[in-house]
């Protein structure tokens, strides 16, 4: 049996979005350093692929980073428009320059706004007048195996950046620590 969890989510509606941008500069701002100091979305972990002669936006919010690309060859007809896979995609990968911080090339990941106090919704969905992002909030049933396995990924991503020395050595820092 598995752990009851709230997930936080966002949902996209893609007939909603017009491509705005909006939400790619609220982001920015937000995580600019000194908060809202600076509006680049460049920097933003949210960005629209647009492709504006079919009339496609796509709002995509930047997941894990991965040392390797995918072949990306998989396209998708939605309503009548051809999407290529890379359009849905978060990863921060080698095949484009998306979601990598723009002095440092470091990867940026959406942190759901993670603020202290909480904000009341994600600062994109805040951002969107027309509510193609929408914050959601529901219970689910997380199983231990999906907890591992997540935990697994999670690991193998950090290891392929920074080597297995430089990890093992964190651990055995942190280990330390909580004797
Ligand atoms: S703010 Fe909303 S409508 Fe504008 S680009 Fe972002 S998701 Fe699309
Ligand atoms: S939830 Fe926050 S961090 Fe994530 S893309 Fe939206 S504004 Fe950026």
């Amino acid at each position: 049996m598995g752990e009851k969890k709230i997930v936080r989510r966002i949902r996209v509606n893609l007939d909603k979005c017009n491509g705005c941008r909006a939400c790619e500069m609220a982001c920015s701002a937000f995580h600019a350093k000194p908060k809202y100091s600076s509006i680049n979305p460049a920097r933003s972990r949210i960005r629209v692929v647009t492709d504006e002669i079919n009339d496609e936006y796509v709002p995509i919010r930047a997941t894990d980073y991965s040392k390797a690309a995918c072949d990306g060859r998989r396209v998708y007809t939605v309503n009548g428009k051809e999407y290529s896979e890379c359009s849905f995609c978060g990863t921060v990968c080698p095949a484009r320059n998306l979601f990598k911080e723009p002095d440092s090339g470091l990867p940026l990941k959406c942190d759901m706004c993670e603020d202290d106090p909480p904000q009341k919704e994600p600062l994109c969905v805040q951002a969107c007048s027309l509510d193609a992002l929408t914050y959601e909030e529901v219970e689910e049933v997380v199983e231990e195996q999906v907890k591992a396995d997540e935990l697994e990924i999670g690991l193998k991503s950090l290891v392929d950046k920074y080597g297995v020395k430089k990890i093992a050595e964190s651990f055995a820092r942190i280990s330390q620590k909580s004797l």
